[in-house]
This record gives C-alpha cells, structure tokens and sequence, in this order.
C-alpha cells in the first residue's frame, strides 16, 4: 500500500488528539492529505531586522528578529488582560504580546535565553508591539541551518492550542517529507511537457513547495503545482465539452424563416450594433449543425442581450420549436415578458408567462397550452424548471443572468426535451473574469457582446459621506424638476434582514420628509412584499407615476426605466463591486446624462476604499470583474461557490491567467491529438484522470 493511504494518526508526533484536529480543522486525513496541505506563504530565515528599525511606518509588516527575552508579565485585566515579554537585540527593546494561551506561553518560553522572533508589527497609537509572535530558541534555529525559507502553514486558533501551529505543522511535514519517496508521488504529467515547461517533477515539486532551499526552487515548484491544477481542470472541462458536442445531438434550426426575417425587417426598433450581429450569427452557426449548443453569452449591463435572445427565440419558432427564458426573479421575468411580447407584437406568436406567483386555474392551464405546444414562447422564473413543467417540443432554452442560478439547476432544462435535449444559451449580468469564465464554465462556447448601442453617455459616478446628504437631496431635487426618476438602493443581506428592512424604512421616513406628497410621489420595493404588490409598485415607477423608487437589491438585475437618471446608493460599503455595477446599468438607459451617487459612511476599509475607487474610475464591466477577482478571491464572486470547482488549493485565478491560458492550450492539443490518452507518452494522464474525473464528478453538467 502506498504510505499516502496510511492514516495521519500514525504520522510521528500526531497521535490520536492531533490526528481528530488536523480532520476537522484542514480535512486532512491521511498522509496523502497532508502532502497536498501547501504552505501560504514562506519566511525568509536568512534576514533578521533591528529593533531599533522598526518603527511606527512599519505596521503589519512581517519581521525576523534575534535577541533575548528579558522580562514577562501579565497586564491590564478583564478584557484587556494579556501577556506582554520585552525582547531585546544589540539595537533595541520591543514588546510581544500574547491575548490568549498566556499560561501556556509562560511555560513555554523562559527568560534569559536567545530567540529568534517571527511577527507582525502592530503599531496601536504609536505604540509599538509584537502580538502573537511565533519563537524559536536561537540555538534550535541554528542547528537546522539548511532551512532559508520556511513554510507558514494555514492554522486555526484549536491548532494552536495544541501546538500545532505554524511550526508544529512544520515539524510534522518534515518528518513525513522524510518518508516520502518517489514511488508514493508518480509523475502525473507527460515527460514532453515537462520538458517544455521545464518541470520539476511531481515528486521534487512537492518536497519543494514544503521545503525550498531557495526563491528558485519555490518558483519552479509553484508554476509546476499550479499548472497541475489548472491544468487537469481544463483537460477535463475541455474533455466534457467534446463528448457533449461529439455525442449529443441537437435540433438542427436549418430555417431562417419568417419570424426572424419578418422581426428583423419590419420589427426591430433599432440598429443592431455590431457586436449584437455578430454573436447572432455564432448562434445561428451552432444552431444549423446538428449538435447540441451550449454557449455563453457575455455582456456588459446594457449591451442589449434581450434582443439576442430574442432572435435566438426566434429561430427556434422558425423551426418549428418552443423556446423558454428564464430569469432569476420575478420583476425581471415580467420585465422580459412586457419587453419581448411589445417587440413580437402583431405577430401571432403566443407567449406564455410562469413563475411562482401564477397559480390555480391560470398555472393548470398554461401548463396544458404549454404541453400541447399552444404557447410558443414561455417567460419564467425557475418555477420553469419544476417537473410539473412539461413541453411538446423545447427546442431552446435561455437562461438570462446566469450566475444566479446553480450548475445543479441548469442541468435540469436538459431533461425538458425529448429526444434531444435543448439548445442552451446563457446570459451573464455582468462580466465574469476571462479565468472565471474558462473554470467555471469551461465547458461552454462563449460569446461576447463587447460594445454598447450607440449614444450611451457614460454613468457619472460620485463618492458622498453622509454628511453631504442635503446636498445629495439637492441634486435629486434639480432632477426630478427635470422630469426625470430617481432610485434609492438600500441593501439587503440575508442574515440581517431585520435590521436592513429598518434602514428602509429609515431612509423612507427621510426621504418623504424632504420630498412630500402631493408633488412628489414615491415608490417602494423590498423582499418581503408579496409580489402583487412589489410589481404594483414597480409599475408605478415604470409608468412615471411615482418621482423616486426606494428599494433594496431586488431591482439589482435586468429593471429598464429610461427615464431613470440617478441611483443613489446607499451603505456602498456594504456591497460587492458587480452589484455595485449591476445597480449603476439601471441608470444610463436613455439619452440623459446619468449620475451614480455612492453613499457611505465616515470609516472606511481598504476594500470599501478600493471597490468605490473602481467604481468612479471605470463604467466598463469587463474591467470591474477584473478589479473584483483581485480584491475578492474567485471564491466569493457570486454564483461561484456552489461550483465547488475553484477549490484550488494552491493556483489562484487573480494571478494566474497565464498559466491557465497554457494550460488551457496544451490540453486542448492533447484531446485533439490523443483524445483517450492511448499513445504511451500520455499514460500519467490517463492514470491520473481516473482518479481526476472521479473527485470532480459533482460539478459535471451532464451527470
Ligand atoms: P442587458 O444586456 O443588460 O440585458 P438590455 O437587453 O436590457 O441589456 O438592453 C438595454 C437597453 O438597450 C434596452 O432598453 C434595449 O432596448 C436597448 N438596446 C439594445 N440593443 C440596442 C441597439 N442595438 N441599439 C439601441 N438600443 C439598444
Ligand atoms: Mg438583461
């Protein structure tokens, strides 16, 4: 048996207590599990600073320290009861201080003796400290001299407590490094690529990605470690997208017939721009062959994806087929019915509309029409995808706002339509990072409408604290005099649902003291509203009854009111940057110069500091998703988590777009060339995706 099955209890040192810790804190449950838990960052052990260096420029800097602990004692108490050493070198004093584990601490360290200290500065109003810092007697540091770089392992306070800490995770590696050999970590890549990239092997990246001897061997390892990862990612997306276009059949939409052509001549109230017509006719193309389409369609807020998808309804009707778009709420549901049925007016086609509000009578009988294929558009919320649900013949199915809706239910429109499963088009509400976009959905086609219709003036967007309210209220005021409508979004987070619903009606009560009746009206919009009376609502606004909308993030996606100039933000800091640009689209929509006013409160954090940077600099999508992969990590961008595919444990899709892109090609040219891994020089594939395709089974669409 390979010593990487073996249990973690019977690592040296780990024992029964540690082994329970190490499972539930890092999911590491064997010696195999262990191998993969990489270090986040690494501590140059050949630089020591100088007491006397460091000041009070230096907060949250990571420093080395020699020297001799002097004094300990315990200070202050209730609360701020800690710990507090003096350490001092040839230049200098310094405090380190300790909050919790103090008597652990005291055992632990004795005065008198030299250390080597590892910290972070902490400067609390000029008050210079280390708190929390990680010793070592000077005389264990020096007798593994071999050790320039060493590894800081993720640790959790219960791993701390029993000394499993950076350093005790450390000893631990080193002792399994020791038992590691080769035959335990078999090549998993081809000896060609290694040699193109010029690779360390599997084996040698691993000891080296624990312990480097230096900054060029912790560089060859991580490139090599990150393109493994990305790498059979991408085989395996790569790989599902073949089968899928190789085996899975679609309907072919040969016709261009009336509906389109007749839309398109007589119908459409604009000018396509040219990014529209040109993803038009990559959809047309995949909809003549006989295979399946699965395509994603990228566009900024505003880029006109309505019409696409319109005219890919189209062409299903022409075929003969039914076509269903689903949406992620209900406002925007109704919003597409209101738009595409104005559009398709006076042509005969019948659409239908199903969410979960229609019920009795009005559901049964839509779901007969539905059935008997009466209807031959249906636009819905994911009460589309309930079984109940039953089509004659789904020829196509559109998905707008994509990243609302999870990989699980998205699979589930395959199994509307017999004997094919439909045409699938996807619609993103705003731009995903290109890397994003290869990962999660790697196994698309994707298109990209990177252009807006003409005539668009950019969102002027501004940054306002709380104080500058009246002045904001001002502004409104100019606007509204000028006929036109204003937004004010209040955010609305699950777990403080309450307390946001109060800020609503905080800001209402203010904002109707400043704007009485009779001559200005007002509109609100929440969550909890029954949806009768939030489409009351928003059809008040629409219509240009009500001056002002208050609502919280339900109007976030897809609303159109043209006459729409301001969004007022309010607590910006509490939102993440798409949302933030998803919000700015709902202003913009007509010919008037538009204004995106960001409110927020005095302290601001970093973050907040940047997401409202980004967005007074730039209006383009493409560049705020961008912005957000790097300030947020690929796991938080909505609608990813689900996916369960970003998991990484060491690539990092902020940073390495690169890598992904090589990888992305190599594996491409390898299912062109080898696509069962047959030729000798792939068989490392071909082993390790046995056990690849296994682990990733959940996120598979297909399965
Ligand atoms: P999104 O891509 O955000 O879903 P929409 O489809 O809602 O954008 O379109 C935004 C607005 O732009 C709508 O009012 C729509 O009628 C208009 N529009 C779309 N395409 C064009 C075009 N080619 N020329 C002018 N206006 C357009
Ligand atoms: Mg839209």
């Amino acid at each position: 048996m390979s010593a990487l099955k073996t249990k973690i209890e019977f690592l040296k040192g780990v024992g029964p207590t540690k082994a329970q810790l190490l499972q539930t804190e890092l999911g590491v449950f064997t010696f195999g599990d262990f191998v993969m838990h990489f270090p986040f960052r690494y501590v140059d052990k050949t630089k020591f600073h100088r007491i006397r260096d460091i000041g009070p420029g230096m907060d949250g800097e990571n420093v080395q320290l020699k020297g001799t602990l002097r004094r300990m004692e315990t200070m202050g108490n209730g609360r701020a009861k800690r710990l507090v050493g003096r350490f001092r070198d040839e230049t200098g004093v310094i405090e380190l201080v300790w909050f919790k584990g103090a008597n652990w601490i005291q055992k632990s360290l004795q005065t008198g003796v030299e250390y080597v200290v590892y910290g972070r500065v902490n400067d609390f109003k000029g008050r210079i400290s280390i708190p929390h810092p990680e010793m070592e007697p000077l005389a264990e540091n020096q007798a593994k001299k071999a050790l320039t770089l060493a590894p800081v392992y993720p640790s959790t306070d219960k791993l701390t407590n029993k000394n499993l800490d950076a350093r005790g995770q450390r000893k631990l590696m080193a002792v399994l490094m020791n038992k590691i050999t080769p035959e335990d970590l078999p090549e998993i890549l081809p000896q060609y690529i290694l040699e193109k990239m010029k690779f360390p092997s599997r084996y040698t990246a691993i000891r080296h990605i624990h312990f480097p001897k230096n900054p060029i061997e912790l560089r060859a390892a991580t490139h090599r470690l990150k393109f493994d990862e990305l790498f059979f990612l991408q085989l395996r997306l790569l790989q599902l997208r073949k089968k899928r276009k190789g085996a899975l059949k679609g309907y072919p939409f040969t016709q261009i017939g009336d509906y389109f052509m007749g839309f398109y001549k007589e119908k459409i109230p604009f000018e396509l721009t040219g990014a529209q017509k040109r993803v038009i006719k990559e959809i047309r193309k995949d909809l003549g062959q006989e295979k399946q389409m699965n395509r994603l369609l990228q566009g900024d807020v505003g880029s006109g994806k309505t019409m696409v998808a319109l005219m890919t309804m189209l062409m299903a009707l022409d075929n003969g087929y039914q076509a269903a778009l689903m949406a992620p709420t209900e406002i925007l549901a109704q919003q597409h019915y209101q738009s595409i049925s104005d559009y398709v007016k006076g042509m005969g086609i019948k659409i239908g509309f199903l969410s979960g509000s229609v019920k009795g009578k009005k559901r049964k009988e839509l779901l007969k029409f539905l059935a008997d294929g009466d209807i031959d558009f249906v636009i819905g919320t994911h009460a589309l995808l309930e079984d109940p649900v039953e089509f004659k013949n789904l020829g196509l199915a559109i998905t707008d706002e994509q990243h609302r809706f999870g990989v699980k239910q998205r699979s589930r429109l395959w199994k509307k339509s017999k004997p094919y499963p439909p045409h699938i088009l996807v619609m993103t509400a705003t731009p995903i990072p290109r890397t994003l976009a290869m990962t999660i959905y790697g196994d698309l086609d994707v298109s990209v409408i990177d252009e807006l219709p003409p005539g668009r003036k950019e969102v002027k967007t501004i940054h306002k604290y709380e104080s500058g309210r009246l002045r904001v209220f001002g502004f409104m005021r100019e606007e509204i005099e000028k006929g036109r409508q204003v937004y004010v979004v209040y955010p609305l987070i699950e777990e403080s649902e309450t307390l946001d619903l109060k800020n609503l009606e905080e800001g209402f009560d203010s904002i109707s003291r400043d704007f009485p009746k009779p001559k200005y009206q007002i509109s609100v919009v929440h969550g909890r509203m029954k949806p009768a009376d939030k489409d009351f609502e928003m059809q008040r606004f629409i219509k240009g009854e009500t001056q002002i909308m208050i609502a919280t993030t339900v109007i976030e996606v897809g609303v159109n009111v043209p006459n729409a100039t301001v969004m007022v933000i309010e607590n910006t800091e509490r939102f993440g940057l798409s949302q933030l640009h998803q919000l700015r689209g709902r202003v913009g929509r007509g010919g008037d110069q538009s204004y995106c006013i960001l409110m927020t409160g005095n302290k601001l954090s970093n973050d907040s500091k940047q997401r409202i940077q980004t967005m007074c600099a730039t209006n383009n999508g493409f560049e705020i998703a961008d912005a957000d992969l790097k300030l947020r990590g690929p796991g938080n961008i909505e609608g990813t988590q689900q996916s369960g595919m970003l998991n990484f444990k060491i690539a990092d899709l902020a940073q390495d777009g690169e890598i992904l892109q090589t990888a992305r090609e190599i594996a491409q040219r390898i299912l062109e060339d080898d696509p069962n891994f047959e030729k000798p020089h792939h068989s490392p594939i071909k082993n390790y995706m046995v056990h690849y395709a296994k682990k990733v089974k959940g996120w598979s669409r297909i399965g």
